[in-house]
């Protein structure tokens, strides 16, 4: 059986999120963020969570081996026999490189990588809201809810991210030209990288998107 591992690469805030959640959905693909897994693991007070705080306070990368292990461990469960979605996962050509070892030959990778500007990213990351409960993820301005700071899906209140603020976003900026940005390297010359401009509406992101899955498929 082909199993379809559909990778989302791009910058924090270029979207991932709001796409996976909407790609997962129309693909019937578990979606498996690696920011999520994280952020339960320290809601729920475990020793991982306690040991990634530090770095994603701070908006550093986690080290590759905690975070290779958590994700194995999620992508092995069996939801994920059929295939997954990965958000914010590989972030580094080293994580890259586990993922391509772990493959049995069964899978169908696509990349896509959506790519906004920098000088966009700030403000999508200060007006970020994600609700605690169901992951859902709104925007002060650019994606507010229907009642001003409650979650539309679950009536949760919204919460801004500890690494959502100005003083950390240039440090994940950074980590991501300098760890991250390679790993769209590596998948070019894997096979190929399906490139999406971020900067336009979601509807229009998620259809082409879209376009990346077909070509790929065909
Ligand atoms: P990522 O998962 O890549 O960090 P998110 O999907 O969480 O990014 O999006 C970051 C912020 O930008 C969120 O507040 C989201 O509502 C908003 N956003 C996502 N896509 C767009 C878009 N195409 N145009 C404007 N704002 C967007
Ligand atoms: P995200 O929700 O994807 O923006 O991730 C939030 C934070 O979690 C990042 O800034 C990192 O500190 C950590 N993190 C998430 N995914 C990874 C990853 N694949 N590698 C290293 N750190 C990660």
């Amino acid at each position: 059986m082909v199993r379809t591992v559909l990778i989302l690469l791009g910058a924090p805030g270029a979207g991932k999120g709001t796409q996976a959640t909407r790609l997962a959905e129309s693909l019937r693909l578990p979606h498996v963020s690696t920011g999520d897994l994280f952020r339960t693991n320290l809601s729920q007070g475990t020793e991982l969570g306690q040991k990634a705080r530090t770095f994603m306070d701070a908006g550093n990368l986690v080290s590759d081996s905690l975070v290779i292990d958590m994700l194995f461990d999620r992508v092995g469960q069996p939801d994920c026999a059929g295939g997954y979605l990965l958000d914010g996962f590989p972030r580094t050509v080293a994580q890259a490189e586990a993922l391509q070892q772990r493959f049995d030959g069964g899978e169908d990778r696509v990349v896509i990588d959506i790519q906004v500007p920098d000088e966009l990213i700030v403000e999508r990351i200060i007006g970020r809201q994600s609700c605690p409960k169901c992951s859902a993820i709104f925007h002060t301005r650019f994606n507010p809810p229907t009642s001003e700071g409650i979650c539309d899906h679950c009536q949760t209140a919204l919460t801004q991210r500890a690494d959502d603020t100005a003083e950390v976003v240039g440090t994940r900026l950074a980590a991501y030209h300098e760890q991250t940005a390679p790993v769209a390297e590596y998948y070019r010359q894997q096979g190929g990288v399906c490139a999406v401009n971020g900067n336009q509406h979601p509807d229009k992101v998620f259809e082409a998107c879209q376009v990346c899955v077909t070509e790929a498929a065909a």
